[in-house]
């Protein structure tokens, strides 16, 4: 295990927090519906592959938004969905359901499947130092009947109509469709998703195949029937014949179920905002005849040679990748950070590198100014300023550039100093508080250990916390017999070849 340490918590300051909000196109204050407490969803990852590291941004987002609100006092309640089926191969409804499509090819099933890369998004999240603990993570296979009770409703309000292939809603029923990012209505109408994918610049085209059936190309499916004369791997009945749910109601459903009718923050990639958000929209209002989200926030493509970072276009970096190569992965998260989440980051394997050198020296930095303020930290108009910085939408690029001048600035007192990265790193979340010892130049993540590899890790994680110091001992001999060295890092072991 490699836990990071959580930022002690720092004196509250009374700086108003701010975010863009996709729905209004601008930066507005934020207060929570039900005071005291913030709800936040974020869609999750579709779980047939490996996340790379593009996926990962929007949970990096989330994280800060979470760590903001609790840094300002809120209490969460938090969702990641794990999307484990219904996600096609194109967003537009058409295509092999990309669970059954991983499960065909790799001979496996699509629960094992959904298992292997859940934990490995898990351990992910983990190593980029996200706090999880206010986090539900549902999966949509275990949310059928609400999923089904929703469409439900749909139907009883003649929102929806039946094709050869499934149940659809019916977009020009739904009279704010499109709204979510201002999307033109003749562009929705003609069902263009590319052009709307241009206007939210985003990069790479998105594809989309008529389907001559549908009364508006917007119109998207709620249920698809299962092919006749075959049998999907998970396939369920519901009042409309055997089949799975559409993509979209799954978030709907959990959202509702998990955090209410109204929530307050959702988040996502910026592809989602065309199709997926305003398509959660359209059902989740048309059921309760309520704002659905009071604040939508969308994060930028992570990007690598000007394309965006996806496995159709083949140039995925996964986090492995990195700590592959002896980077820590919170070097990642500081690439992250040096952008606004609203603009794109530019991946490649020298920004990387130079944010691991900065991530570097900070951390030294952070030891040095800790010592010599005796771990006492002394109230500032810079530990404010940090604090507005980051409560203003996330301004992480303006707050990290305060930090280092403050830890470059002599005449700043160490305990000013300690103030100062306190503040900031509850947000940033860099373990600047305790940065991690070095990761050796061939550790490999403990995700793509063979499985009982990781588990000797974890039994021996289990018998150093309960002080079992000769079962530990015994327990790294048995790795080095089977040519693994395990080294104790305070941030958790390092593994890499004997
Ligand atoms: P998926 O697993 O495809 O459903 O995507 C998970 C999340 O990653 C969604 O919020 C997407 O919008 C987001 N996403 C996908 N590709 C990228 C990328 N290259 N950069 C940033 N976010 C991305
Ligand atoms: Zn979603």
């Amino acid at each position: 295990m490699w836990p990071f340490s959580r930022s002690a918590k720092h004196e509250k300051s009374t700086a108003s927090i701010f975010f863009t909000n996709t729905l209004t196109g601008s930066k507005e204050t934020f207060a929570s519906f039900k005071s005291g407490t913030a709800t936040l969803y974020s869609c999750g990852p579709t779980v047939y592959s490996r996340a790379h590291i593009g996926n990962l941004r929007p949970y990096v987002m989330s994280d800060l938004i979470a760590r903001t609100l609790s840094s300002a006092g809120y209490r969460l309640r938090r969702v990641i969905n794990i999307t484990d089926v219904g996600h096609l191969v194109s967003d537009a409804d058409e295509g092999e359901d990309k669970m059954e499509k991983s499960a065909r090819e790799s001979g496996e099933s699509a629960s094992q499947i959904a298992d292997r890369y859940t934990k490995l998004f898990l351990e992910d999240i983990r190593l980029l130092n996200l706090a999880t603990e206010d986090i539900l993570f549902p999966r949509a296979t275990e949310y059928i009947k609400e999923q089904i009770a929703l469409i439900e409703v749909l139907e009883s309000k003649g929102l929806t109509y039946r094709i050869h292939d499934g149940i659809y809603f019916d977009t020009s029923k739904f009279p704010d469709y499109g709204k979510l990012g201002g999307m033109p209505k003749e562009l929705i109408k003609e069902g263009d998703h590319a052009s709307l994918a241009d206007r939210i610049s985003i990069v790479g085209k998105a594809r989309i195949k008529e389907n001559a059936e549908k009364r508006n190309q917007a119109d998207f499916a709620l249920w698809k029937f299962s092919p006749v004369g075959s049998r999907r791997q998970q396939e369920w009945q519901s009042p409309w014949g055997r089949g799975f749910p559409g993509w979209h109601i799954e978030c709907s459903a959990m959202s509702k179920a998990l955090l209410g009718e109204t929530i307050d923050i959702h988040t996502g990639g910026m592809d989602h905002i065309a199709i997926h958000h305003n398509n959660e929209i359209a059902q989740s209002e048309s059921v309760t005849q309520k704002p659905f989200v009071r604040y939508w926030m969308h994060n930028a493509f992570l990007t690598m040679a000007e394309e965006k970072v996806s496995k159709s276009l083949g140039n995925v970096v996964y986090l492995s990748d990195i700590t592959g190569r002896g980077i820590h992965p919170l070097a990642l998260r500081y690439l992250f950070l040096q952008t606004h989440y609203r603009k794109p980051v530019s991946f490649s394997w020298e920004s990387l590198s130079a944010a691991n050198e900065a991530l570097t020296r900070l951390w030294k930095h952070a030891r040095e100014v800790r010592k010599y303020a005796k771990g006492i930290a002394q109230p500032s108009e810079t530990r404010d300023q940090v604090t507005a910085l980051l409560r203003d939408d996330l301004g992480t690029p303006q707050a990290l550039a305060l930090l280092w001048e403050t830890v470059k600035d002599e005449s700043i007192s160490p305990k000013t100093a300690w103030g100062v990265i306190l503040a900031a790193d509850n947000v940033l979340g860099l373990s600047l508080v305790e940065p991690p010892a070095a990761v050796l130049p061939s550790a490999i993540a403990v995700a793509d250990l063979p499985e009982e590899i990781q588990e000797l890790i974890t039994e021996r994680e289990t018998a150093r916390a309960a002080r079992d110091f000769a079962r530990a001992d015994s327990l790294r001999s048995e790795l080095t017999a089977r040519g693994y060295s395990v080294e104790d890092s305070s941030s958790g072991p390092v593994v890499s070849r004997a």
